[in-house]
C-alpha cells in the first residue's frame, strides 16, 4: 500500500496534540473497464449514427452517467419491445438473455452488444457446464440484470441462490452432477461462505476455472479492507441498484466502520460527520470520478484539510470494442463516422 501523509495527531503553535480531519482516497476506486467501454460504445454509437440511439436497460447502473447519456441523445427502455421495429440498440453491460438476442432478431434490430467481456466469460461457462449435462447453482441476486441474463443461457437446469437456506433447500437430479457459478459483483467474503455451503451439500460440485467475482470487484473491497480500519466513516459514491456499490458499504460496515452509500455529494448528511476526524471515499465501477471530487470538496469545505491518496494496488485493465461497433463505424457513410 503506498500513501502519503498517514499520522493522525499534529502538534499546534501551542505545543496541543490536535487531531487533523483528513480524507482518504481509496485506490483503486470509480470506473472498471467494462463501465469505461460500455459508456464508449453509447458515446461513439451516438457520435457516428446521430441521436436517437436505443439502450436497452440502463448502461451501467449510474444515474448521472444515464442521465448524462440521455440528454445527449441515448433511449433507455426496458424491454426491447419499446424498440421501433429495425432501430439501433445497445445491450447493456450488464449482458442479456438468449432469449432477448432472439427477440431482437424478430423485430430486425440492429444491435451493439455492450456486455463486459468478463458476464460474457460467465455466460460461456453456462453453456459449456449445462451442455455436459451439469444441474448449474447461480450464486447471485435474482432481480439483478446479469444474473437474468446468465441464468437464460441454460435456463432449464439453472437455480438462482442467494442465500445459505436457499443451498440447504436445492433439489437437483444428480447430487454428484452439479456445478456452480457466481454473479460478478458479489462481496468476496459471502461467496467465500456460500460457496462453502455448496460443497459441503454437493461434496463433487465443480466451479469455473477463475473465479467470477471480476477484478475490479475484487479490487475496489480489498482497498475498503485495508483503509477501513483507520477511518470513522467511510463513503461510497453510487447508485442503489449498484451491486458492487453496496457490497463496499457491506464489506466497511463488516469491520466496523459505519459507511454509506451516495449518489452524490448532495446526499451526505452532515450529522454523518459529528465525531468523525477520517473520511474514507471510494466509489463502485460504475460511479463517475466528478462525483468523487464534489465529495471530497463537500468534505473540504466541511474542515477535512488533509486529503491523501491511498493506493492498495494498481489497475490498469482495458477492454477492445466489440467487433459490431467497430464493423458499423467502418461501414457508416463517411460523414457519419
Ligand atoms: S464491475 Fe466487473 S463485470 Fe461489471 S462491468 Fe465492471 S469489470 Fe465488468
Amino acid at each position: 500500500m503506498t500513501t502519503t501523509t498517514l499520522d493522525l495527531a499534529v502538534t499546534n503553535e501551542n505545543g496541543n496534540t490536535t487531531k487533523t480531519k483528513r480524507v482518504l482516497l481509496l485506490k483503486p476506486r470509480g470506473f472498471c473497464a467494462g463501465v469505461v467501454r460500455a459508456i464508449d460504445i453509447v458515446q461513439i454509437a451516438l457520435d457516428t449514427f446521430g441521436a436517437p440511439i436505443y439502450v436497452r436497460k440502463e448502461i451501467v447502473h449510474n444515474s448521472y452517467v444515464v442521465n448524462d447519456l440521455a440528454k445527449k441523445g441515448a433511449i433507455f427502455v426496458n424491454e426491447l419491445d419499446e424498440v421501433p421495429e429495425g432501430a439501433r440498440v445497445i445491450y447493456s453491460a450488464h449482458g442479456v438473455s438468449p432469449a432477448v438476442r432472439e427477440r431482437a432478431k424478430e423485430r430486425g434490430l440492429k444491435v451493439i452488444d455492450a456486455t463486459c467481456p468478463l458476464v460474457t466469460k460467465v455466460h460461456v461457462e453456462a453453456i459449456k457446464f449445462a451442455k455436459q449435462g451439469y444441474s448449474l447453482v447461480l450464486v447471485g441476486h435474482r432481480d439483478h440484470e446479469e444474473v437474468e441474463g446468465t441464468q437464460g443461457e441454460a435456463p432449464d437446469v439453472t437455480q438462482v441462490v442467494s442465500t445459505v437456506e436457499e443451498v440447504a433447500a436445492l433439489v437437483v437430479p444428480d447430487p454428484n452432477k452439479v456445478a456452480y457459478l457466481t454473479q460478478t459483483t458479489l462481496s468476496l467474503d459471502e461467496a467465500r461462505y456460500m460457496i462453502e455451503a455448496l460443497k459441503k451439500k454437493f461434496p463433487n460440485i465443480i466451479g469455473p476455472h477463475a473465479q467470477d467475482i471480476c477484478y475490479a470487484t475484487e479490487n475496489r473491497q480489498t482497498a475498503v479492507k485495508n483503509v477501513a480500519h483507520g477511518a470513522d466513516l467511510v463513503l461510497v459514491v453510487g447508485s442503489r441498484n449498484s451491486s458492487n456499490s453496496n457490497r463496499l458499504v457491506e464489506v466497511s460496515k463488516n469491520l466496523d466502520t459505519n459507511s454509506y452509500l451516495i449518489d452524490t455529494a448532495d446526499a451526505i448528511q452532515p450529522d454523518w460527520l459529528d465525531g468523525v476526524d477520517t473520511v474514507a471515499v471510494t466509489a463502485g465501477a460504475s460511479a463517475p470520478e466528478v462525483l468523487v471530487k464534489d465529495v471530497v470538496e463537500y468534505l473540504q469545505a466541511k474542515g477535512y484539510g488533509s486529503v491523501d491518496e491511498v493506493e492498495v494496488m494498481p489497475e490498469n485493465v482495458r477492454f477492445g470494442l466489440p467487433p459490431e461497433i467497430v464493423q458499423a463505424i467502418a461501414s457508416a457513410p463517411p460523414a457519419a463516422r
